[in-house]
């Protein structure tokens, strides 16, 4: 599933559109992305309409066209927006078309667990406002970390780390690199961290967060070899540290990697 920075590698494929004007919508309207959404009405609303930016925030994404229209996508298990010379013709899964004089802008999903959403207004849609806030903002601070933790305290902290409102952009194999890093089990409490725990999370979080942004936001390069995500799928992955064996659990419904050694409490 896309995380942090490869939505962010996703929203940047459409920027060659940015300023020019949509000429024909293509969609899919039927399709499982499209539900709660009144996809005639996209094509209706968007045709003629220029791009105006797009914003990136956690696993989502938002696009602003002219005259007060938005679209929300959310890539789901394996939607992928990507660019294609003028007339292109979208083949099977490519649910979402938006065609441009200079060339096309789509969205392909074959699985269909993402979402496409609209709206018209002036400001940005509710749905938007209310998620939680980026790691990388100000908000995103020691006081906004503890409350959260304090109201989930009694899940364990692999679980919490995986939470979109409170950590917007981290999954599965970022939550254990974080963890790893702050020298956490994932199996703790949230409400047992200890204040330098806290730190450490807060820390380790931005962190990962900024430099995946980094690494693979611009072209999808790999991350550091010393990084844990390296071993984390090895059937006899070791920590990177130690070189000592990594042990493998289910924890919040969750292939979850962790060093007993450098994560004991
Ligand atoms: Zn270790």
């Amino acid at each position: 599933m896309p995380e942090l920075a490869e939505v962010e590698f996703f929203r940047k494929q459409w920027d060659c559109g940015l300023g020019q004007k949509i000429i024909a919508v293509q969609l899919h309207p039927r399709k499982r992305i499209f539900r709660g959404t009144d996809a005639r009405r996209i094509v209706d609303l968007l045709s003629g309409r220029r791009l105006l930016r797009s914003f990136a925030r956690g696993k989502q994404m938002l696009f602003e066209f002219s005259a007060g229209n938005w679209i929300g996508v959310h890539l789901g298990m394996s939607g992928k927006l990507r660019t294609e010379p003028a007339g292109f013709r979208p083949e099977k899964h490519d649910h979402f078309v938006l065609q441009q004089l200079q060339q096309a802008l789509v969205l392909r999903d074959a699985r269909l667990f993402g979402r496409v959403r609209f709206h018209h207004g002036r400001s940005e849609p509710e749905w938007w406002r209310a998620g939680g806030p980026d790691i990388s903002a100000d908000k995103f601070d020691r006081r906004f970390l503890n409350a959260f933790l304090d109201r989930h305290a009694r899940a364990p902290i692999k679980a919490i780390v995986l939470m979109q409102n409170g950590f917007a952009g981290i999954g599965n194999w970022m939550a254990d690199e974080i963890l790893w890093r702050a020298k956490i089990a994932p199996s703790v409490l949230a409400g047992a961290l200890s204040a330098a725990q806290r730190a450490r999370l807060l820390r380790e979080t931005r962190f990962v967060a900024s430099e995946l942004l980094r690494i693979i936001g611009p072209d999808f390069s790999d991350p550091p070899a010393d990084w844990l995500i390296h071993q984390k799928w090895k059937r006899k992955g070791v920590c990177p540290r130690h070189r000592s064996s990594l042990r493998h659990e289910t924890i919040g419904g969750r292939t979850t990697a962790w060093c007993p050694r450098c994560q004991k409490s």
